[in-house]
C-alpha cells in the first residue's frame, strides 16, 4: 500500500478508489470532481458550484436529490429491522410490499418479483430464472441468449457478455466467444446510423429478417431469451423503428424464446410511464429487469419482475419444482425496499409520469434546436433520455476522430457552464431527474447549446 499521509478525501480518492468506468492512471494523474449535495435536479460541487444535473446521477435520480421523505423512510426502517433476509420462508414487510406494489404496476401477468441489488444482477437473475424455467420444462437445451450491438446490461460476466457494445468487451473474457457462444448478437436498430437506403419500415423488416436468421441459425430449441431494452441507454440513446418491440416480440412468441425487456433506465418514469414495455412499445414480456428508478438512487435495489406462466412451469413441473438455488443476501433488503415503496408513492402522488409526459414537448423542441449546429448530426430519445450526436459531415453522417473527444469536450463545456451531461465518443446524454420543470429544460438546453458554439468554434480553427 502507498504510503500517503494526506487525510483530505481528494488523496484517499486518487490513491484508493478504483472507479467504474476509467482509464487505470487517469485518478492517478488527474483526480476526481467530488460533489456534496443535491437538492431537486440539482448537485453541489465540492468547489461550492451549482450544478443542473441532466444525467440524473447516472439514469437514475427519478425523483430528485434531498426528499426528506425518502431519508426518513429508510432511516425508520434501519431503525425498526434494518435487515434480514428472505432467503428460504424468511421474508420482511416492505419486501412484501413492494413486490405486491411492483405486481400491481407492471404489465400483464407479471405478478412476481425477485430482487436483487442493481441492474447487472436484475439481469442475471432473468437468465437464472430463464434457464431454471427451461430446465423445469425438461428442455434444459434452451440455453443461449440473442442480444444486440450496443446494448447496455450490465458489468457482470454475464451483463457484461451480453452486452454489445465492444469497445467495453476489451482485455476482457466473456461469454460471447468461444466455439459455442452463448450469447448472440443482432443488429443495433438505432433509426439515425441505419443502412443507406432503407426507411424506417424497410430497416424494421431487415431487423426481423435478421431476427428471424439468427433463431433458424442457432436453433430456436437452443434459445432461452431475448435481451433488449426499450429504448438502448448507454449505447447511445438509440430508438428502434417504430413496431419493432412488437414484432420481435411476435417472433420470440413463435418460437418460443422469453422476451426480456431491460426497463433498468426506462422504467419509473424516465418515457412517461411507470413502464415503458407496454405503455409505451405496446408488448407484454416474460420477464422485465428493473434498478436505478425503483429506488430513484437513494439505496441500491434491483428487481426481475416475471410471468405467471414462468412461475406456474416452475412450481406445476413434472419433476418438482426443486429449490431455486438462486438469491443474494441482499435480496429483498428491507431497508431498499422501504425506500422502494416511498419512491413509488411520491411518484404518483405528484404524478411525475404525467409531469414527464407534459414537460417532453416543450424539452424535445428546446434539445431539437440544437440541430442548428453543422456539427449536430442527430438528436434522438424519448421522454426524459435524449441524446444529441456529433459528426464531422452531416450529409454523410462521418463521425468525428475518435482522438477530437467532442462528446468529452461538449461534456465538459456543458459542466463548466454549471450542467452535467452524460457522453460518449460523439455523443452527449441528458436524463435529467423528473422534476425538471419548463424553465429548467430551457436553461439545460441554452446551456448545452453554448457548450456546443464553444467546442463547434475550436474545432474550426
Ligand atoms: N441494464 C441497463 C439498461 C442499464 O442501463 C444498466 C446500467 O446503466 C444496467 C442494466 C446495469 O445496472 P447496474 O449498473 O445497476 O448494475
Amino acid at each position: 500500500m502507498p504510503d500517503h499521509h494526506s487525510n483530505s478525501e481528494f488523496e484517499n480518492d486518487r490513491a484508493h478508489l478504483l472507479h467504474p468506468f476509467t482509464e487505470f492512471p487517469r485518478a492517478l494523474t488527474q483526480g476526481s470532481r467530488f460533489f456534496e449535495r443535491g437538492e431537486g435536479a440539482y448537485v453541489y460541487g465540492a468547489d461550492g458550484k451549482r450544478y443542473l444535473d441532466g444525467m440524473g446521477g447516472l439514469w437514475c435520480v427519478n425523483i430528485g436529490y434531498g426528499r426528506k421523505e425518502m431519508a426518513d423512510a429508510i432511516a425508520e426502517q434501519a431503525l425498526r429491522l434494518s435487515y434480514y433476509n428472505t432467503f428460504g420462508d424468511m421474508s420482511s414487510g416492505p419486501a412484501a410490499d413492494l413486490a405486491a406494489r411492483l405486481a400491481d404496476l407492471a404489465p400483464g401477468d407479471l405478478n412476481h418479483v425477485f430482487f436483487s441489488t442493481g441492474g447487472s444482477t436484475a439481469v442475471d437473475s432473468a437468465l437464472r430464472l430463464a434457464h431454471y424455467f427451461f430446465q423445469a420444462e425438461g428442455r434444459p437445451e434452451k440455453r443461449k441468449i440473442i442480444a444486440r450491438e450496443m446494448g447496455y446490461h450490465g458489468s457482470t460476466f454475464l451483463g457484461a457478455s451480453i452486452t454489445g457494445i465492444r469497445r467495453n468487451h476489451a482485455r476482457f473474457h466473456t461469454l460471447a466467444t468461444g466455439p459455442d457462444p452463448l450469447v448472440h448478437y443482432v443488429s443495433n436498430p438505432g433509426v439515425y446510423r441505419r443502412p443507406e437506403g432503407l426507411d424506417e419500415a424497410a430497416f424494421c423488416d431487415a431487423l426481423m429478417e435478421e431476427l428471424e436468421a439468427a433463431i433458424a441459425t442457432i436453433g430456436a430449441d437452443n434459445i432461452a431469451c431475448f435481451f433488449a431494452e426499450p429504448v438502448m441507454g448507454a449505447g447511445g440513446v438509440l430508438v428502434a423503428p417504430s413496431g419493432y418491440h412488437r414484432r420481435a416480440l411476435d417472433i420470440c412468441r413463435r418460437h418460443d424464446i422469453l422476451y426480456v425487456s431491460d426497463e433498468v433506465i426506462t422504467a419509473f418514469g424516465r418515457l412517461g410511464h411507470m413502464f415503458s414495455s407496454e405503455d409505451k412499445y405496446a408488448i407484454v414480456p416474460d420477464i422485465i429487469a428493473i434498478a436505478k428508478g425503483v429506488t430513484s438512487g437513494y439505496v441500491p435495489l434491483g428487481a426481475t419482475i416475471f410471468s405467471d406462466r414462468i412461475h406456474h412451469g416452475i412450481s406445476q413441473a413434472k419433476t418438482g419444482p426443486g429449490n431455486f438455488s438462486h438469491g443474494f443476501t441482499y435480496s429483498g433488503h428491507p431497508v431498499a425496499c422501504a425506500a422502494g415503496l416511498k419512491n413509488i408513492e411520491i411518484m404518483e402522488r405528484e404524478d411525475l409520469c404525467g409531469h414527464v409526459r407534459r414537460v417532453t414537448p416543450h424539452f424535445r423542441r428546446a434539445v431539437e434546436a440544437l440541430r442548428e449546429f453543422e456539427i449536430v448530426g442527430d438528436v434522438r430519445g424519448e421522454g426524459f433520455m435524449m441524446a444529441v450526436e456529433f459528426v464531422a459531415d452531416r450529409a454523410t453522417k462521418k463521425s468525428f476522430d475518435p482522438a477530437l473527444t467532442v462528446g468529452r469536450r461538449v461534456h465538459q463545456a456543458a459542466y463548466e457552464r454549471g450542467l452535467t451531461v452524460r457522453y460518449s465518443a460523439d455523443s452527449v446524454f441528458i436524463s435529467p431527474p423528473l422534476v425538471l420543470d419548463e424553465g429548467q429544460a430551457t436553461w439545460l438546453a441554452d446551456t448545452l447549446r453554448d457548450a456546443i458554439a464553444a467546442v463547434a468554434a475550436e474545432l474550426t480553427v
